[in-house]
């Protein structure tokens, strides 16, 4: 059965909760929440949502994917960086199992949602506001990327963001960030200037290239090991137009299409910023599939130059547009609640021969999961051209990825929505014996990386365990330093955490 907590129980079980004020260890989640969730209530009323209130259900599933419904002993909505310290202490000094949402968009239970425990969401922290002098925009962690664009279009600004609407701007920048300009401009990590965090005893730092250079170092890609930050600020860009292209492919354009995505992986040079989202969906009605091409390439050229290889197929649709970003933005939605989702992924020289393979392969195993209700699947492809690692090698500071500017690779996952709870094994049991046995005939054929990106990983994929191991070893010092008593590790345990040699 769900704990939740009332005001009756946090009550009665506040006698035994006093023993554990102060108390370093980790307890039960019980007992967690109920000396976490009063204190809290005591404190902030109604910023305090417990399952008897009114909003706890539209909170509690405030998540992109349906699996990441959970119940939280009570969730705390703060809206000053402030609030966010003392909530930290008290977490700590209670002992208390604690999960982290930004924008909710990571699609596994537990990374941002917590049974039982407090659920810290950080919703109403959203304020973004543009430097006077252009040069950057302070973007609190509850934003959402078309916030961010939308506060810089006024001043014919943009950054490094997230590539759709709705995605939150903390949990894309803290993994690192993929958008369509990376070829130029490398990952949002390598954008943010500086951070505002919260440490696991509640104190308050900020990590930029003069200031705890360890931390800021470690926060570029480390994710959520190392505190909770409450201000990014991210460089802008003086960049207004953008020449867009969206195009669909009926199936037999599919080895074409994929041998274009490889192309435009090895030849997308830091010239011209240009990138894509790139994905073949089955329709499992019709078993039909149609491949589509978002790409968008910096300023005004129309069609863009850089997608001709695309251009060149022949295509159901096509829409060229010359458009400020914002407006390209806008119509991207990532609804939330709209499904159960499992990605899997890994990354791979681009050959398209044998990403064509990998592509069939997914096709036909789709067939063995054809009776599932409800069921979406996508085959999607990250193109992380070598440039895109060319920012982080030449600013000084680097990332915790570390990867080298003399490759490029694609990142090919596979993506799958459902409808309902008793498939959720069988989707996760699905999508990762298929995608581990792809990589592993690509480990065979020389053309596997071990690179994972936590934004299109399963739970079941240790993220770290692609990271350069000195870099593991350092953000686990990084970590050591600034949460020694391991709230980020003990009362924080979900999403991808570093653990320990
Ligand atoms: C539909 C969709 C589209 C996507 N598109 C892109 C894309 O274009 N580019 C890309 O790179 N990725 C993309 N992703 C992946 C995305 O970057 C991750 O899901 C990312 O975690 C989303 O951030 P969030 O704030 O919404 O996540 P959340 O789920 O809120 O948080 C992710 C993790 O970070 C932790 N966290 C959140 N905020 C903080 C904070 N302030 N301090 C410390 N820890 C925190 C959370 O506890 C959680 O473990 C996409 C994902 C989806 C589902």
């Amino acid at each position: 059965m769900r704990f939740r907590v009332s005001y009756q129980l946090a009550l009665g079980l506040f006698a035994n909760i006093a023993a554990c004020a102060g108390c370093r260890s980790v307890v039960s989640l019980e007992a967690g929440a109920s000396c976490a969730c009063t204190k809290l209530a005591a404190q902030y009323g109604d910023l305090v949502v417990l399952p008897d209130s009114s909003n706890y259900t539209a909170e509690s599933t405030e998540y992109w994917d349906v699996r990441s419904d959970l119940q939280p002993g009570c969730i705390f909505l703060p809206n000053e960086t402030t609030q966010v310290s003392s909530a930290v202490s008290i977490l700590q000094s209670c002992g208390t199992q604690f999960a982290i949402r930004g924008g909710g968009h990571m699609n596994f239970p537990g990374s941002n949602n917590i049974d039982g425990g407090v659920l810290l969401a950080l919703n109403s922290l959203n304020e973004v506001v543009v430097a006077s002098d252009n040069q950057s925009v302070s973007v609190g962690p509850g934003a959402r990327w078309v916030d961010v664009y939308a506060a810089l279009a006024p001043y014919d600004l943009y950054c490094i963001g997230g590539r759709l609407k709705t995605i939150g701007v903390s949990g894309l920048t803290l993994i690192g960030g993929f958008h369509y300009l990376i070829n130029k401009y490398g990952m949002t990590m390598d954008n943010v200037l500086s951070y505002d965090v919260v440490l696991g005893n509640g104190t308050q730092v900020t990590a930029n290239e003069t200031s705890n250079g360890d931390l800021f170092w470690a926060l570029k890609g480390g994710g959520s090991n190392f505190g909770i930050v409450t201000k990014f600020t991210i460089k802008a860009l003086p960049i207004a137009s953008l020449s867009t292209t969206i195009q669909a492919f009926d199936e037999s354009a599919v080895p074409a299409f994929i041998n274009a995505s490889c192309d435009l992986a090895l030849n997308d040079g830091p010239d011209l910023a240009a990138g894509t989202v790139l994905s073949i969906s089955v329709n499992t009605t019709t078993n039909a599939a149609i491949a589509s091409l978002l790409g968008v390439q910096e300023g005004t050229e129309s069609p863009p130059s850089r997608f001709a290889n695309f251009s060149s197929i022949p295509a159901l649709t096509v829409v060229n547009k010359v458009q400020p970003p914002l407006e390209w933005h806008s119509v991207l939605e990532t609804p939330n609640q709209m499904f159960r989702v499992q990605f899997a992924h890994h990354t791979m020289k681009p050959d398209g021969a044998q990403l064509y393979r990998i592509y069939q392969g997914w096709r036909a195993a789709v067939q063995d999961v054809i009776d599932v209700e409800g069921l979406y699947p996508t085959f999607v492809m990250n193109i992380l051209p070598k440039s895109a690692a060319s920012v982080a090698k030449t600013n000084g500071v680097g990332n915790t990825w570390g990867l080298d500017d003399d490759e490029s690779w694609i990142i090919w996952q596979f993506s799958t929505g459902w409808a309902n709870a008793v498939d959720d094994l069988r989707m996760t049991n699905w999508a990762r014996s298929l995608s581990d046995y792809w990589h592993a005939e690509n480990t065979a054929k020389g053309l596997a990386s071990e690179f994972l990106y936590a934004g299109d990983a399963g739970e079941f994929q240790n993220i770290f365990n692609g990271y350069p191991i000195e870099n593991v070893r350092r953000m686990r010092a990084v970590r050591d330093a600034y949460d020694p008593s391991g709230t980020f590790t003990r009362l924080n345990w979900g999403g991808f955490k570093l653990g320990g040699e």
